[in-house]
């Protein structure tokens, strides 16, 4: 009779824990998608939840692609862009670069990475965002291209490299003075480091290409170090 009742009892138990661990995982559930629905994200474009993407596949559709050819030759070095600086891939540039936007900076890197798949390019380089100077960083946090150029290596097997060149002149903002301004706001910015792999040809990559004056600079002073093999791909370029 003992037996019994010790028998009945502990399947009881069992039968009890069974119910709570049902009812705490529905609870978990629940609350889980209750996260979900708070915390969906909304797309930086069209503020549309239906992927939960920060940008959704139809406002990556709206991005549209340059001619894939270059669209400059500076000191005989191919400068590629990719797209026009207008509509959402403006956006997207400006998000990643002013507003934060962290996130972003891997589908602008997918975009690069599609154009320079386009190019047929079939060699591994290593990848040199344009540097900032530290007091810019100091102000934006950080350096935006730096992401786009790490999340671009991901996607491409290329190989990072954000300390080849460092920036070592704090240059006044460009987009307001003339191309000859621009290449003496420029003289000088640009170093170096001679520790650094000098032999694995390197892609350059920016936001916008506007004059080309930030690539001459980095070019010269790459070639004064060696450096031959070397392209250069702008997310971007503005209206012609
Ligand atoms: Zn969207």
């Amino acid at each position: 009779m003992n037996v019994n009742r010790v028998s009945i009892l502990r399947h009881g138990l069992r039968d009890l824990r069974a119910l709570i661990r049902g009812i705490i995982g529905s609870m978990r559930k629940i609350f889980l998608s209750f996260l979900d629905l708070i915390y969906r994200k909304k797309c930086y474009f069209c503020s549309s939840s239906k992927y939960s993407l920060k940008m959704c596949p139809k406002c990556y559709d709206e991005l549209s692609y340059s001619d894939v050819r270059p669209n400059r030759l500076i000191m005989g070095v191919n400068i590629y862009s990719c797209g026009v600086y207008e509509k959402n891939l403006q956006k997207l540039i400006r998000g990643v670069k002013y507003h934060k936007q962290k996130e972003l900076a891997y589908y602008l890197a997918k975009f690069m990475y599609e154009y320079w798949l386009k190019i047929g390019v079939n060699k591994i380089f290593q990848v040199v965002p344009v540097p900032l100077h530290p007091n810019r960083i100091k102000k934006r946090k950080y350096n935006h291209m730096e992401l786009v150029a790490d999340e671009f290596c991901k996607l491409s097997g290329n190989v990072l490299n954000k300390d080849l060149v460092k920036r070592v002149k704090d240059t006044k903002p460009q987009y307001k003075l003339s191309r000859v301004r621009r290449m003496d706001n420029l003289a000088g910015a640009f170093e170096v480091d001679k520790d650094k792999d000098l032999k694995m040809p390197v892609l350059i990559i920016d936001d916008i290409c506007t004059t080309g004056a930030t690539f001459e600079e980095m070019i010269s002073v790459l070639k004064l170090n060696g450096i031959s093999e070397i392209v250069c791909m702008a997310s971007s370029s503005p209206i012609c």
